[in-house]
Formats: C-alpha cells, sequence, structure tokens
C-alpha cells in the first residue's frame, strides 16, 4: 500500500512571520496517521518553518536545488545547505523553473541525484504543456521527462521518489485534469517505471497528481487507483483550505 502525500507548493509567497502564523494553525490539525503532510516553502522561510514544526507530522520541503554542495553559483541553494537547516523534501523541475529558469531534464536528473546524496527526498514534476497535450503528446512527454529524472537512480533510491505529474494547462488556472485523464496518464508514467525497475518498484513509488487541486475535488484523485496524493499551489497558502486537502487524502 502507498502512503498518500499531500505536498504544498508555496511558490513565492509568504513572510517568515505569515509562514509562522501558518504554522501555528495547521499544528495538530494538518496531521492525520497514515498522509504524509509537506510543506514546500521559499527558502528564506525554512529554518522558522523547521523548527516551527519540530515534532508535527507536517514536514518541511524545499522547491528547489542546486546540484553542486558549493560552487561559484551566485544566487544558488545547495542540497548540503538544505540539509542542514532539516528539510526533508525539496520539489524539483517544476514546470515553472522548466519554463523561466530553463531547466531541462538532464538538470533535474543531477538534482534529483544531488538530492539523494543528501538524503532528500525528491518530488519530481513531470507534465505536458497545453499545445503538446492537443498534439496527442502527452504520454511522450511525460515519458521522456520521468526516463530522465530517473537516469542514475537505482531501484532503493527510487521507491523514495515522489513523482508529481503537473499537465501544464491546470497550474494555476482553476482547469484541472479529469480524475480519469490524471489517472490514465499516471498509470502510464507508472508502466514506464515498471519498465525500468520492475512492478514491485512500480507499485511502491507515489505519484501525485497537481494543477489546481482544492478541498471540493481532492477526493475524486485520491479515489483513482494510481493516483497517491497531490501537490498543490494556490490552495495550499490558506491553513484551513490545507487541512481539508490533507484530510481529504
Ligand atoms: C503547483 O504549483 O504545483 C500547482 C499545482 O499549482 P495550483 O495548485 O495552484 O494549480
Amino acid at each position: 500500500m502507498r502512503k498518500p502525500i499531500i505536498a504544498g507548493n508555496w511558490k513565492m509567497f509568504k513572510t517568515v512571520p505569515e509562514a509562522l502564523a501558518f504554522a501555528a494553525e495547521v499544528k495538530g490539525k494538518a496531521e492525520v496517521d497514515g498522509v504524509d503532510s509537506v510543506i514546500c516553502a521559499p527558502f528564506t522561510n525554512l529554518p522558522a518553518l523547521v523548527e516551527a514544526l519540530k515534532g508535527t507530522q507536517v514536514k518541511v520541503g524545499a522547491q528547489n536545488l542546486h546540484f553542486e554542495d558549493n560552487g561559484a553559483f551566485t544566487g544558488e541553494i545547495s542540497g548540503l545547505m538544505l540539509k542542514e537547516l532539516g528539510v526533508e523534501y525539496v520539489i524539483i523541475g517544476h514546470s515553472e523553473r522548466r519554463a523561466y529558469f530553463a531547466e531541462t531534464d538532464e538538470i533535474v536528473n543531477k538534482k534529483v541525484l544531488a538530492a539523494f546524496k543528501h538524503g532528500l527526498t525528491p518530488i519530481v514534476c513531470v507534465g505536458e504543456k497545453l499545445e503538446e497535450r492537443e498534439a496527442g503528446q502527452t504520454k511522450d512527454v511525460c515519458r521522456v521527462q520521468t526516463l530522465g529524472a530517473f537516469e542514475g537512480v537505482s531501484a532503493e533510491q527510487a521507491v523514495q521518489v515522489v513523482v508529481a505529474y503537473e499537465p501544464i494547462w491546470a497550474i494555476g488556472t482553476g482547469k484541472s485534469s479529469t480524475a480519469d485523464d490524471a489517472n490514465e496518464v499516471i498509470g502510464y508514467i507508472r508502466e514506464q517505471l515498471a519498465g525500468k525497475y520492475g512492478a514491485a518498484v512500480a507499485d511502491a513509488i507515489r505519484i501525485q497528481y497537481g494543477g489546481s487541486v482544492k478541498p471540493g475535488n481532492i477526493r475524486e484523485y485520491m479515489q483513482q487507483s494510481h493516483i497517491d496524493g497531490a501537490l498543490v499551489g494556490g490552495a495550499s497558502l490558506e491553513p484551513a483550505s490545507y487541512i481539508q486537502l490533507v484530510e481529504g487524502a
């Protein structure tokens, strides 16, 4: 049985006082046995959030890392630095990073390997653009991105990866993929992982859906056979909504 996982992606939102107010609200509430709960916050919030959520079931994640441990990479943060803070998860290859910061499949792969080097759990995002969907390329895009991200990843590591299938046209648009469509693509991603690692490993890998998930639709996704949780942007910013998402999983 795969344990469901809800991850909030705050993107570039919340100051430290706002993050601490959120943590105070969700403590003891966004904590449901049998569900993993993770808040992926801006770098500036991470030390305060790790401290505020210590001892709770709400874990803290970053939204990016550099693949080197240190060096002349102005403005970047490494896995080594995140681990030192007590961060446990890191989002890798979000479509906004692929689109605005030119992250390729190769860079995403290097970041996945760097996350493992430092004991961080990667949440690897894959998904197609609207024009790719309309051209019937959804599965091809997801196959290439998924297998690219898992290059050089051992079976022992693979079972720890969380994949987030996020059709780009559904992110922040209010247009979510139907649960059936998302399940079909996620089932296809799982098949690709089975081709690489075998069915037992593929069946253990958690794959989330992401794209305009909210308290009102989380249950539809969770009822699907291949969907193991959600990566949530907008609806993770309000404590009440985040708590309902974790409860809904
Ligand atoms: C995301 O940021 O990964 C996301 C899915 O955003 P939203 O839930 O706002 O669509």
